[in-house]
């Protein structure tokens, strides 16, 4: 296999079991994924299948999410990447989930909580004539749990934590991680309404309520709110936004419940108890001289909605309730990753109106094809069993939901191309891998253009990360080697909306800001994604945090 010495190092760090080497993973996977064939059709149909299985993996072309690359056919058996459990007002409640929380983060899942549910801090304890602590102090339960998890599992346990923005203690919750300090293995996002934006707009007040009795607990101004969000973000990266209702305008089972909160990235908005696991087809292999091979995508659809659907039958649920939500609705999220390279070898820009409709031409494209292979897989083996609660009342399907874009933090380094749909971070950055371990790393796309630069020129890539001041390079190779700081703001989010409009779930994306930008114009920011019709927004000041990745790297 032709695998880079950093996905080697990443795979033997964490993936591989004892003796195994890359092709063995893969062939562990592929066996235990096609063994649901079982359930439905004959010993030789699965055989076919593990091999197409495989071929797509080994070849780099379609990989699922890192628990199933680390558990399938293993004794943990736990293949899904994302969960959201439900927080109650109870302390039995809570600390059910807590432990729930630590059996599924010891297998690789990230876990998301709606902490909405929870009285405010100060509010009446009938049984013991007490006070409520309010959702931050439960929250900091949970954080110090994943901490004591992290040291035996699998990977850094990762949460989400929403509170909506109605709560009484909302802005305790927008500031919980201004120190820098608390909730590190948090990332946390306050759902907002429809209505929360247009009062903002009409400079109104907002009703805080208490969900215990649903009583107006006190008024503030929709503006503060918005204002103290983009504060937060601005100095800590924390929190993001859920545009609540825009998500539950999609919500495929409406009459199962109503979506409070997402997986850790944001990708995958879930009922309490649901969890769905992730797949990505590589876009950089999918070009054949210079243009795109859409009976190649086409094929990794097919088999990659297939692939995941297999999942949800030979997984190993770490509770019962899960499997029943899982079983019931078998929502499963095919994505991309590689789009930077993709559009680097297409020879497009990544802030240009081409590579808007590039988007939404690749992933309407592969969400036609995911539904149409999702109806044949409902004609094989039959529907979803709550169909019937389902939008998709009376029509053959096998899968609540098809898609969505994770960010492929791991499995694209794996499969030795850029991110999810992100742009390229820097032509040549440092990078911090496992255990704070850091590599060097100079964009093989542009290694090629490098070789007829100066040793100063090269010296100063190093140091800036961009190519945008090398006067040498034509002006059209500056722009498709477009670095993630030198896109403004608004093109980001056109992107990810660009991918929003055609992906079943959410989109997991960034949107890199300038160190020197404003709150105002964050706030902007916050309210064009909602205009934008996004699922939830992310931002990221440079400098504002320590970052996974750095540049330049010279000046370490
Ligand atoms: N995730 C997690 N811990 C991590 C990274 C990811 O629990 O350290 C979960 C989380 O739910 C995230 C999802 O896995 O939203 C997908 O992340 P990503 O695509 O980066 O994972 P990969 O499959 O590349 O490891």
């Amino acid at each position: 296999m032709n695998l880079s010495s950093s996905a080697l190092e990443i795979l033997k760090a964490r993936y591989l079991r004892p003796n195994e080497t890359p092709e063995d993973m893969f062939r562990r996977v592929a066996k235990a994924v096609s063994l649901a064939e079982l359930y439905y059709s004959s010993p030789s149909i699965a055989e076919e299948w593990e091999e197409k299985f495989y071929k797509v993996m080994v070849n780099l072309e379609f990989l699922p999410n890192s628990p199933t690359l680390m558990n399938a056919g293993t004794e943990l058996g736990q293949l899904a990447a994302c969960f959201v459990l439900p927080v109650e007002d109870s302390i039995e409640g809570i600390f059910d989930t807590v432990s729930l929380m630590a059996k599924i983060q010891k297998t690789g899942g990230g876990t998301g909580f709606s902490f909405s549910n929870l009285r405010p801090k100060g509010d009446k304890v009938k049984s013991t004539n007490g006070v409520a602590s309010g959702p931050v102090s439960f929250m900091r339960v949970f954080d110090c749990v994943t901490d004591s998890i992290k040291q035996g599992g699998k990977r850094r346990g990762a949460n989400m934590g929403v509170l909506s923005v109605y709560h009484p203690d909302i802005e305790e919750f927008i500031t919980c991680k201004r120190d820098k300090r608390s909730f590190l293995n948090f990332n946390i996002s306050v759902a907002c309404s429809d209505e929360f934006f247009e009062k903002v707009e009409r400079d109104e007040n907002l009703d805080l309520i208490n969900p215990r009795d649903g009583k107006v607990w006190r008024k503030v101004k929709a503006k503060d709110l918005l204002r103290l969000i983009a504060e937060s973000a601005w100095d800590c990266g924390d929190p993001g936004i859920l545009y609540i209702d825009e998500i539950n305008r999609h919500n495929p089972t409406p009459s199962l419940g109503r979506i409070e909160a997402t997986n850790p990235c944001g990708e995958v908005p879930l009922l309490p108890y649901e969890e769905c696991n992730l797949g990505s087809i590589n876009l950089s292999r999918v070009i054949k001289d210079g243009k795109v091979d859409w009976e190649k995508l086409s094929y990794l659809v097919e088999v990659g909605i297939r692939f995941l659907d297999n999942v949800i039958d030979v997984n190993v649920y770490p509770d019962w309730r899960i499997e029943k939500m899982a079983k019931g609705n078998r929502k499963i999220g095919l994505g991309i990753m590689g789009w930077a390279e993709f559009l680097i070898r297409l020879g497009i820009p990544y802030d240009s109106e081409r590579a808007l409709l590039m988007a939404e031409k690749v992933m309407s494209f592969i969400n036609k094809k995911a539904f149409e292979t999702s109806v044949k897989l409902a004609r094989e083996r039959g529907s979803f069993p709550n169909v019937d609660k389902s939008i998709y009342r009376g029509k053959p399907i096998r899968n609540a939901t098809r898609t969505s874009i994770a960010p492929t933090g791991t499995i694209s380094m794996i499969a030795g191309t850029t991110p999810s749909i992100e742009p390229l971070f820097a032509v040549a950055y440092e990078k911090k891998v496992l255990d704070n371990k850091k590599v060097v790393y100079v964009e093989p796309l542009f290694m090629e253009y490098a070789k007829n630069l100066s040793e100063a020129e090269i010296e100063k890539i190093l140091e800036e990360g961009t190519v945008k001041n090398i006067d040498n390079l034509p002006e059209e190779v500056r722009r498709i080697f477009v670095t993630a700081l030198e896109i403004p703001p608004e093109w980001h989010i056109k992107m990810q909306a660009a991918f929003q409009k055609y992906v079943d779930n959410a989109v997991s994306k960034t949107i890199n800001l300038p160190e020197d930008i404003t709150v105002e114009e964050i706030e902007k920011i916050f309210i064009m994604g909602f205009k934008e019709k996004l699922k939830g927004i992310t931002v990221f000041r440079q400098g504002s945090k320590q970052g996974v990745i750095e540049f330049g790297v010279k000046k370490k």
